[in-house]
């Protein structure tokens, strides 16, 4: 997968869905030749080391038991409920309730909650457009706080302010993997009693204080999408150590799974297929091996980087202990770089093999934002004065200047060698040294 500088996150991810539909052939391809796995394996073992996703004989014999079942759906198989408490044990959870994706863990959750119109939703402009949606999904308005620039997080010191007697829910999010100081929202919430669902749809396994993300606050929402860390192309999971709010999940998820719970006469059909649990359960496996390469390819990449003036790797939030590491995010600062433009720069990297992204551009003022406000439901439900003055409000300041000097790798250069780390670096700082004649070019 190539990253070009220039490509939005919408381009990103089809960039990985294309990644996977190619995989997708292959594995027709090995389940033809299915005298031969041994080899369709050793084919694909031969290729990068960066190539996403990994998958082997065991994800393949997972589908095809399946298959072969006629168990496809969570009512009669088994795996999903497998899946559900081998996620629970990874995490530290009570519960977990998998979904049919990050998306749907989230949708799930609010609707759980019963938010609606009228109520408002605390969440952070540096994420993916998805967070968003889940609210707005609701008919609830979406109030942004704005960021930390030294973490990308959410500013926890900025949560007061944004709550109003409307406020129904504050919804953190965990970007890139990297833990949000969720403890410090915890506290801020704590004097209104508003539950805090943690967007942790990039953060599986990451922890703050030694506790994993999602089981600091009220639940937290994860994603097995086909770029994520941990994937069965589509999927999500929601964890809680709240009996009575999972059961609410269960109820609202299903049309028939709920023990009798009445969820305000609202439901869905979320649920994760066999197919999919049986690809994450395979997956699941070698996760863990993954993530500690991960991290200690990044932290050996942070070393390296943290030499290099004008290179800052993203810090973790207060109380954080671990990233999952999806996004390794860090700072350009072009002042140190004879002011080479972030694009410039990004392209120079592109050329010696080094694809990066320029990361999230501004959700608050991004078009789909502020088509809301022309929107007749939500003109109808908060007036569209209340509406226009709701497009003035979602101002991020600091957020805007953090989306101009980002820079992302995917997770995927993460499980390369520590040799492919010290090229990073060796590349960033030849970048440095001709920054003058490129920033002419
Ligand atoms: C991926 C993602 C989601 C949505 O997950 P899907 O499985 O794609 O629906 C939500 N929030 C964040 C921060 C994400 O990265």
């Amino acid at each position: 997968m190539k990253l070009k500088s220039s490509v939005s996150r919408r381009g990103f991810l089809g960039g990985a869905a294309t990644a996977g539909a190619g995989l997708c052939l292959g594995l027709t391809k090995a389940s033809a030749a299915a005298e031969k796995p041994a080899a369709a394996t050793a084919k694909r073992a031969a290729k990068s080391a960066t190539e996403w996703p990994v998958w082997e004989t065991n994800d393949e014999k997972g589908l095809l038991d399946v298959l072969h079942s006629g168990k496809w759906g969570r009512g009669n198989g088994s795996r999903v409920k497998e899946f559900e408490n081998a996620y629970a044990a990874l995490t530290g959870a009570k519960f977990c309730l998998a979904t049919s994706s990050g998306t749907g863990a989230l949708l799930t959750a609010l609707g759980a909650l019963d938010i609606g119109p009228g109520d408002e939703v605390i969440l952070p402009p540096y994420t993916f457009v998805a967070t968003f949606n889940a609210i707005t999904h609701h008919y609830a308005l979406p109030v942004f706080v704005d960021t930390d620039p030294a973490t990308f997080q959410i500013d926890p010191k900025k949560v007061p302010a944004a709550i109003t007697a409307a406020t129904k829910l504050i919804l953190p999010v965990h970007i890139g993997g990297s833990p949000c100081d969720v403890d410090a929202i915890v506290e801020a919430a704590r004097p209104r009693k508003l539950p805090v669902l943690e967007d942790a749809c990039q953060a599986w396994s990451a922890q703050v204080r030694g506790a994993n993300v999602g089981t600091r606050g009220l639940a937290g929402c994860f994603s097995f999408q086909a770029s994520k860390n941990l994937t069965a192309g589509e999927g999500g999971a929601l964890i809680t150590n709240d009996e009575k709010f999972l059961d609410r999940c269960v109820a609202f998820h299903s049309p028939s799974g709920g023990k009798g719970i009445v969820t305000s006469g609202r439901g869905g059909n979320y649920r994760l297929t066999e197919f999919q649990a049986a690809v994450l359960l395979a997956q699941l496996a070698r996760f863990e091996q993954q993530q500690k390469l991960r991290e200690a390819n990044a932290n050996y990449l942070t070393s390296l980087l943290e030499k290099i003036p004008g290179i800052a790797p993203a810090r973790f939030g207060n109380g954080g202990t671990r990233s999952a590491w999806h996004l390794y995010m860090f700072h350009y600062d072009k002042r140190q770089f004879a002011n080479l433009p972030r694009a410039k720069f990004l392209e120079a990297l592109a050329k010696e093999g080094i694809a990066a992204s320029h990361g999230y551009t501004p959700l608050n003022t991004s078009a789909h934002v502020k088509a809301l406000a022309e929107n007749p439901h939500y003109q109808r439900i908060y007036g569209q004065q209340a509406m226009a003055r709701w497009v003035d409000r979602n101002q991020c300041p600091v957020n805007d200047r953090l989306c101009e000097e980002a820079a992302w790798f995917p997770q995927t250069k993460l499980l390369g060698s520590r040799r492919d780390m010290e090229r990073i670096a060796e590349v960033i700082a030849s970048v440095q040294k001709r920054a003058g004649e490129l920033a002419k070019a």
